[in-house]
């Protein structure tokens, strides 16, 4: 019997194409947007960039960079004023999640309209999801302002992504999956998203990590990372992102290998204390032991394994486990401190995840 659930669609147009970003100057105008703040990512998309300047013409009355994540008060103040400073009616990003994250907060300040124009497989496009942190804790805010109106996605300007780039933000989408199937909010719709979301990954991370050329896995991998955000914007977030969080905002690790890092353990904490909802993560992973499966997949895309490596001090383990406790509390799954401490151990070690059995013995990989 299919549980009682509400669906309530998010106001978002998406335009895919090779190519599309041509079609921004377009879609701005659509939006009835005159005087445009373009936010960009680093040298990286400077081509793009570049591009882009050329067809908006005198719409664009300013551009800001950045690639710092985690969305730092300073960072976002200085976004604002220079929007404010140009007059801006309009904000269109390029680049990926921290940039997007940026372009979000602008708009939140300032009550404009958004576009953009991933680079990335953050999924943060598709979400009215949006953070800042502050002394060292991340917040997060739920906000359908900050929704981008549009989202122009052209799989051109993936091509070339570093692979460990791909491999980690296509990871964090994964855990957008993976946590709409086991959130509080999860319902049929946002499983079928996530479902699909995650099979597009999940076939289509090995291949541009081993060919940042492939034009067409790039493209799967961004229809993949859109329908993951839709899921997770839709199910809400739960443990997995909880923790990513807390140890994101408190201790600067990169985000989305924080996500990939952390995701073989969050899976593991959730077989043990909701297994009712592994069968569909099962379904979606086409294996019967998800968290080795997903541990599996981190190894294949070489990525650093474990939080050690991505620069985690093992003095504040026990700080991160309170402040998760913390932020679950009023979840449906809120696990115990002990329970916690247990996901960040294997994660801080990088050890296979076992759900339900305490490793003791381990070495720092
Ligand atoms: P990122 O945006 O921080 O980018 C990482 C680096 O890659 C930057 O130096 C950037 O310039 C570079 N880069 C971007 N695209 C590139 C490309 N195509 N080729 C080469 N280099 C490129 O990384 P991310 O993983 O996309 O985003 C992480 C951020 O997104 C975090 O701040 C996180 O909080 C946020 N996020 C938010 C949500 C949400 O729903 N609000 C969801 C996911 C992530």
């Amino acid at each position: 019997m299919t549980p009682a659930f509400i669906w309530s669609a998010l106001p978002a147009r998406v335009v895919f194409a090779t190519g599309a970003l041509e079609r921004v100057p377009d879609e701005v105008a659509r939006l009835e947007v005159h005087r445009l703040l373009v936010v960009a990512g680093g040298t990286a998309t400077q081509d793009a960039l570049d591009r882009l300047r050329a067809g908006l013409g005198d719409t664009c009355v300013g551009v800001v960079r950045t690639s710092t994540q985690h969305g730092p008060t300073g960072v976002a103040d200085e976004a604002v004023r220079a929007a404010r400073d140009a007059i801006a009616d309009g904000v269109v990003t390029l680049g990926g999640g921290s940039v997007i994250g940026l372009g979000k907060t602008i708009v939140q300040s300032c009550d404009l309209p958004l576009m953009a124009v991933p680079t990335t497989y953050s999924g943060s496009e598709m979400t009215p999801i949006w953070g800042r942190t502050r002394e060292g804790r991340k917040q997060t805010w739920t906000d359908v302002r900050v929704l981008p109106r549009t989202v122009v996605y052209d799989p051109e300007l993936c091509l070339g992504m570093p692979p460990r780039l791909a491999a980690a933000s296509g990871m964090n989408a994964l855990a957008h999956c993976l946590e709409a199937l086991w959130s509080a909010g999860a319902n049929p719709i946002t499983s079928v998203l996530a479902r699909e979301g995650g099979c597009r990954l999940t076939e289509g991370l090995p291949r541009v990590t081993a060919n940042p050329d492939d034009l067409a896995s790039h493209a799967g991998n961004l229809v993949g990372a859109c329908l993951a955000g839709a899921a997770l914007a839709q199910a809400g977030t739960a443990v997995h992102h909880r923790t990513c969080h807390v140890l994101g905002g408190g201790w600067n690790l990169p985000h989305a290998e924080t996500h990939a890092v952390v995701l073989p353990h969050s899976t593991a904490l959730v077989s043990a204390l909701a297994p009712d909802a592994m069968g569909e993560v099962r379904r979606l992973l086409d294996a019967d032991d998800p968290p080795a499966a997903v541990f599996s997949l981190l190894t294949r895309l070489k990525l650093p394994p474990s939080l050690a490596a991505i620069g985690m001090p093992e003095d504040g383990l026990d700080e991160a486990a309170r402040r998760v406790v913390e932020a679950c509390r009023n979840d449906a799954i809120a696990p115990d401190e002990s329970a916690v401490r247990r996901m960040l151990d294997d994660a801080f070690f990088g050890a296979a995840p076992q759900p339900g059995v305490r490793v003791v013995a381990r070495t720092r990989r």
